[in-house]
């Protein structure tokens, strides 16, 4: 049943919007082989058309009943040409027979500034919009960086490339490499200078490539004649964007459809001081001095990943834990990856949240007091520290867009774009991909692939989507730590403890054995289903490249890797990666797996 009242007149009001702001509008169901074969049809006609799966909408149904009424209509497709109502897939095929149709394609037709506006040019609006632009369509990107409370702010490219993957594993690099000037000593290498870590040449260091990296980008988008601008994107109408420049000046672009990519920020603690004295990721890579002894708050990827590599060259870090490592990882893999942290230097303060944090000298760094309360009990403790870290994780930038004015839906909880299985939102022309979607991984490749694909699906009549599941991915803690699939607590969750087999083993990296270091703290592990000839469901690796490890067996497990495989695969010697060939001992045998050498 269609709604009453206002929510009736607001409902019909949106289906004439989609039904006025589209050249051709589907009302669809994505499995109906009818729609499917009219939304052929436009493609075959090089004609862009928006499709609606009722299927997929909250709203699908109060909307082919209000089709019903306003059309006489109930099935679909139920198609609209240039604003006239065409009718289902006969009629449709029958007015393309006839001529009709092209006529009403030819007449009144609506013109837009651009086929496409990418709101945000990191990874997935830069990687949607490029391919976009080689399928031939006029396309403009925008971005626009909101400055952090302290004043950092970066050029085009988003958050891998300027305060995230690029400079966090660059410094991750810097950190393994004071490692390896230990170990290298027992290889024969002498070296009489004292050797310390200068903060202000890595910076330079890295932020000179990242200035690099900002200029390729800005030259390929030219290349493609993509047209970019430096500015701010909030929507004033359905198909009409207002960019905002650094300078307040505005300009309004219209658009036959858009691909919000808007990322997200570090969210603040919300305590006396925060905002003032604290710094976030976003801060940390490029600042003008050393952090020097550091409190980092949180304990998921950002704040191991951070604590992991400024304890690596040399600062004195602890990190405040409010419950558990790597939340939603597998805890096992989580633990032993805290613990390498421990051993080699990080400290943690862990059940306790801080709750104020106040200056107590200016300078470069200056000091701060941190007061701090316990999750489980009225304990106050207190430290100081030159810098606070805040990574607590990150909002989503979709609440000042203009969402509300076009009546995309957000999930009002934590500020995430739900969208169908195509990226589309609940209004059919938006589109969003990358960090701003709903239950979807946080990743660049994830972003970048959902971005192309949807590209191609748009203007290339393709209909390969974005597979979120199995996507492999590495923590990069001091130990690495790669993983793809299920965890084990997932594993029992979904399969029962009864049903899985997991195999597991302590090595030793032969690089490790000569400076005889960290025995006994490489772990490895596959979680296998026994009711499905031992699928690998889950594969863990926490060791040095781990993410390099981790990448093909992700491979191998899109192919359904089963245990039996890794049997009959043969080895690399001498690698880490070959554990997983020789992996016999299994979890519920409780059978020894450390390890006595190589
Ligand atoms: P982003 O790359 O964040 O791009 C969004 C862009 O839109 C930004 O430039 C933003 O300023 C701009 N913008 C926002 N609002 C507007 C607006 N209204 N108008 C115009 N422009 C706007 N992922 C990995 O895969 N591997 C890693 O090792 C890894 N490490 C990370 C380390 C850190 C410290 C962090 C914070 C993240 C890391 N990530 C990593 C996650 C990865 O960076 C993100 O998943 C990825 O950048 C998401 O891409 P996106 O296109 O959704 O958004
Ligand atoms: P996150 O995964 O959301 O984790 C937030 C952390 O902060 C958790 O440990 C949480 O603890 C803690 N926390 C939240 N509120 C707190 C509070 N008020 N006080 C103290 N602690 C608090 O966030 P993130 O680390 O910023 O990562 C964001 C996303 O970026 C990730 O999901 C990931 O996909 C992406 N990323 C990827 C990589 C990579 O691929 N290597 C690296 C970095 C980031 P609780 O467990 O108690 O809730």
């Amino acid at each position: 049943m269609p709604p009453t009242g206002a929510g009736r007149e607001q409902l019909q009001g949106r289906i004439r919007e989609f039904i006025h702001s589209n050249l051709v509008m589907v009302f669809s169901k994505s499995t109906c082989p009818y729609c499917i074969r009219v939304k052929e049809l436009f493609v075959s006609l090089g004609i862009d058309y928006t499709a609606l799966e009722l299927d997929q909408s909250d709203e699908g149904a109060s909307i082919q009943e209000m089709l019903f009424e306003m059309t006489g209509q109930r099935t679909v497709p139920n198609v609209f040409v240039n604003k006239t109502h065409v009718g289902g897939s006969d009629k449709t095929l029958q007015a393309h027979q006839n001529g009709s149709l092209q006529k009403l394609l030819d007449g009144n037709k609506i013109t837009y500034d651009y086929d496409l506006i990418v709101v945000g040019g990191g990874s997935g609006g830069l990687a949607c919009s490029k391919e976009t632009a080689s399928l031939g369509k006029k396309v403009l990107v925008l971005d626009y960086v909101v400055p952090t409370p302290l004043g950092a702010a970066w050029g085009l490219g988003g958050t891998c490339v300027n305060v995230g993957c690029i400079p966090k594993k660059l410094m991750h690099q810097a950190a393994l490499l004071g490692q390896s000037l230990k170990d290298s000593r027992k290889f024969g290498w002498e070296y009489d200078e004292q050797v310390k870590h200068n903060w202000d040449t890595m910076r330079d260091e890295i932020q000179n490539y990242i200035g690099s990296l900002n200029w390729g980008y800005r030259v390929s988008l030219r290349d493609k004649n993509i047209r970019y601008e430096n500015a701010y994107g909030e929507f004033v109408e359905p198909h009409k964007i207002k960019a905002t420049n650094k300078k307040g000046k505005e300009a309004f672009y219209t658009a036959e459809r858009f691909v919000v990519a808007t990322g997200e920020r570090p969210r603040y603690l919300g305590i006396p001081g925060d905002k003032e004295y604290c710094i976030t990721s976003d801060d940390l890579f490029s600042m003008s001095w050393c952090p020097g002894k550091t409190l980092v708050v949180g304990a998921s990827y950002v704040a191991l990943e951070c604590a992991g590599f400024l304890a690596g060259i040399g600062l004195d870090v602890t990190v405040m834990v409010r419950s558990i490592f790597l939340r939603g990882f597998d805890q096992e893999m989580a633990e032993r990856a805290g613990t390498y942290m421990e051993s080699h230097g990080v400290k943690f303060i862990k059940k306790f949240v801080p709750v104020s944090v106040e200056r107590l000298e200016e300078g470069t760094p200056g000091k701060l007091k941190v007061v701090a309360k316990s999750t489980e009990g009225d304990q106050i403790i207190e430290g100081e520290y030159n810098t606070v870290l805040i990574a607590v994780g990150r909002d989503a930038c979709t609440r000042n867009i203009g969402f509300e004015k076009i009546g995309v839906k957000i999930n009002e909880r934590n500020g995430k774009v739900p969208v169908n299985d195509e990226e589309q939102t609940n209004v059919p022309h938006i589109y969003a991909i990358g960090d701003i979607l709903d239950g979807k991984l946080e990743l660049t490749p994830v972003a970048i692939q959902a971005g192309r694909l949807l590209a191609r699906r748009l203007y290339a009549g393709a209909t390969g989507k974005c597979d979120y599941v199995n996507v492999p991915t590495t923590v990069f803690t001091p130990m690495e730590y790669g993983c793809c699939g299920l965890s084990e607590e997932r594993a029992i969750e979904l399969h029962g403890l009864e049903n899985l087999e997991v195999y597991h083993t302590l090595y030793w990296p032969l690089e490790w054995t000569v400076p005889s270091r960290d025995n006994n703290t490489c772990f490895a592990k596959i979680i296998c289903n026994k009711l499905d000839n031992e699928r690998v469901l889950g594969f863990h690796i926490l060791g040095p490249n781990a993410g390099e490890i981790t990448q093909g067996f992700g491979a191998a497990m899109k192919c359904g890797l089963t245990k039996a495989v890794l049997n009959e695969t043969i080895g690399i010697h001498p690698t880490c990666a070959e554990v997983f060939t020789t992996m016999d001992v299994t979890k519920s045998s409780g059978g020894d797996i450390t390890q006595k050498g190589c």
